[in-house]
């Protein structure tokens, strides 16, 4: 029987970092494997209007989705998880939501009244929730920060109404809380619970269902205590327990009883979930027949964050060939040439990332022709696509100090330029942009079409010639140098339908170096990993002998 749409929504107490993003997507995941469609949102409380410009120091990796949107990181998750098609729709901030009511209010839709948070406010959140709503069964909806945040208020009121507007058996409130185990008690805590579940409840919302991140399974005593004091019932106290792997997420949750719960409160009637393609990717991760280590040549290795979706996608890779990755992450300032070697030695295979701003770059450089000329396969993404261009034209074609204008306006050989004019397929017009354009705006985001050429390492990834891959940098390769380049050995393997646009080089006599101007990162999925992480994983094994 058709049922209306159902919400739900997932808030955080106690800290950050209990893996509110992964809970949202696991439910998503488990939802699915019964036969539900589901999409996912992320309301974020800060005023940046999207993460786009903030640094990945801060804020962890900007995830870019088909139409060009710059989210959250948990967006990544989202789409790792599930196959919710995710857009502008399913990230909200609280800048977002103010700009487009200040943006009323100028037009004059306010009609002369007062403009305040409720209920200006929190109805511009309640509609923003309703945009992602279009045609699914199910919306879970991440709201950000911590019970108890200032900022997190007006999303928190928004929510707490929304249930009386579509009906409270079409609304369900998660919470993810920490229960912590005090080894010199030698008993788990269940107080910060208690004291969170009592902050929702000042505001108005009454969990139906607490997640419990902890290192151990609860007791049922402890159950019953965590649920007589926060008004649930005791099967609606679920353990979160610390996971070796993420995707093992589902699989515990589902253990534990969490999508009967939901769909039981939700009144929703399914199949039982089908979690055997899940229990797979577990198996393979956790026991693989072999390993690879992975140098990752990069600005923000002490975040990894910075590269959520980068990580992922390389254990994918492994996944499909049933070996474990390690990932060393290298500070690319500390790879000189003297260092490279003792540095990279151990790598059996050589990555460089997104990135942006000039520091690191000659040491990126050195990774690049460490890998051309030991012949260690290479990954180049993005700025990696680009250093790998720049190293060939210095080295291998003899263009002295060739760079990318990005980082020296002056080179005698911008084999990288900013392309002031262009066509772009999204649009279908031509798009101009100069060195002042700005910051935002100028930019090439999201998914692109490409056209791959035969007999190349980009064909046999993907094993066919049109592929669409997403983008998010302002640089592109310049084509006056192409033929210059391909006389040496490069080899350009795709580029856009109009053939203007370099998309993919190879070079000729190497085991496997590719580099690519998008992100293959943000489309891999534990299911499905992509092409390019496969056979560089791959290309990884054979070099270390062990295929
Ligand atoms: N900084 C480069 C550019 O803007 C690369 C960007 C990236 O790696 N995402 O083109």
């Amino acid at each position: 029987m058709p049922f209306n749409t159902k919400f739900i929504f997932v808030t955080g107490g106690v800290l950050s970092s209990l893996g509110k993003g992964l809970a949202a997507a696991s439910i998503g995941a488990l939802l699915e494997s019964r036969g539900l469609s589901v999409t996912l949102q992320k309301l974020d409380p800060y005023i940046n209007v999207d993460p786009g410009t903030m640094n990945p120091f801060q804020h962890g990796e900007v995830f870019v989705t088909d139409d060009g949107s710059e989210t959250d990181l948990d967006l990544g998750h989202y789409e790792r998880f599930t196959n919710a098609k995710l857009g502008a729709d399913n990230n909200f901030t609280t800048g977002k939501i103010y700009y487009s009511v200040i943006t009323k209010e100028r037009r004059g839709d306010y009609l002369g009244g007062t403009v305040q948070v409720i209920p200006h406010i929190t109805d511009e959140i309640k509609r923003s929730i309703q945009l992602a709503a279009d045609g699914v069964d199910v919306v879970i909806v991440e709201i950000g920060g911590t019970i108890g945040d200032i900022e997190s208020l007006p999303f928190l009121e928004a929510i707490r109404q929304f249930k009386t507007d579509v009906g409270k058996e079409n609304v369900l409130y998660i919470h993810l809380t920490l229960v912590p185990y005090i080894a010199t008690a030698g008993e788990v805590k269940t107080k910060p619970t208690q004291h969170s579940v009592k902050e929702l409840r000042s505001i108005g919302i009454q969990p139906d269902i607490l997640l419990c991140r902890t290192d151990r399974f609860l007791s049922k005593e402890i159950k019953a205590k965590i649920a007589l004091f926060c008004n649930v019932g005791i099967d609606a106290v679920i353990t979160a327990k610390d996971v070796k792997c993420i995707y093992e997420c589902p699989l515990l949750f589902h253990k534990e009883g969490l999508d009967d719960k939901i769909v039981e409160l939700l009144h929703i009637w399914t199949r039982a979930p089908r979690l055997e393609a899940w229990e797979e990717v577990v198996q393979k991760f956790m026991a693989p027949k072999y390993s690879v280590t992975i140098a990752i040549v990069g600005k923000y290795v002490d975040l990894t964050e910075s590269y959520k979706s980068l990580n992922e996608a390389l254990y994918h890779g492994g996944i499909a060939n049933d070996c474990r990755v390690n990932l060393t992450f290298l500070d690319s300032e500390k790879v000189t040439p003297g260092a490279c070697a003792p540095l990279l030695e151990k790598a059996d295979g050589i990555l460089v990332p997104g990135g942006f701003g000039s520091r690191g770059i000659e040491g990126k450089i050195c990774a690049a022709t460490y890998a051309r000329e030991k012949k260690v396969p290479f990954f180049g993404i993005c700025l990696g696509m680009q250093i790998a261009v720049i190293e060939f034209a210095r080295s291998a074609a003899g263009l002295e100090n060739a760079n990318s204008s990005e980082f020296d306006e002056k080179t005698p050989y911008p084999v990288i330029y900013l392309m002031t004019e262009w066509y772009d397929e999204k649009t279908a017009t031509v798009q101009k942009r100069s060195a002042s354009s700005e910051k935002g705006a100028s930019m090439r985001l999201g998914a692109y079409p490409c056209r791959v050429k035969e007999n190349s390492l980009a064909f046999a990834a993907y094993g066919k010639t049109d592929i669409s891959e997403r983008h998010r940098h302002r640089y592109e390769f310049n084509n006056v140098f192409q033929a210059q380049l391909e006389a040496h050995g490069l080899v350009v393997s795709g580029v856009s339908p109009r053939g203007d646009l370099v998309e993919i080089i190879e070079i000729k006599d190497h085991p496997w170096f590719l580099g690519c101007q998008f992100h293959p990162e943000f489309k891999s999925r534990p299911m499905v990993p992509h092409p390019l992480f496969r056979d560089f994983i791959q290309a990884a094994l054979a070099y270390a002998g062990k295929k």
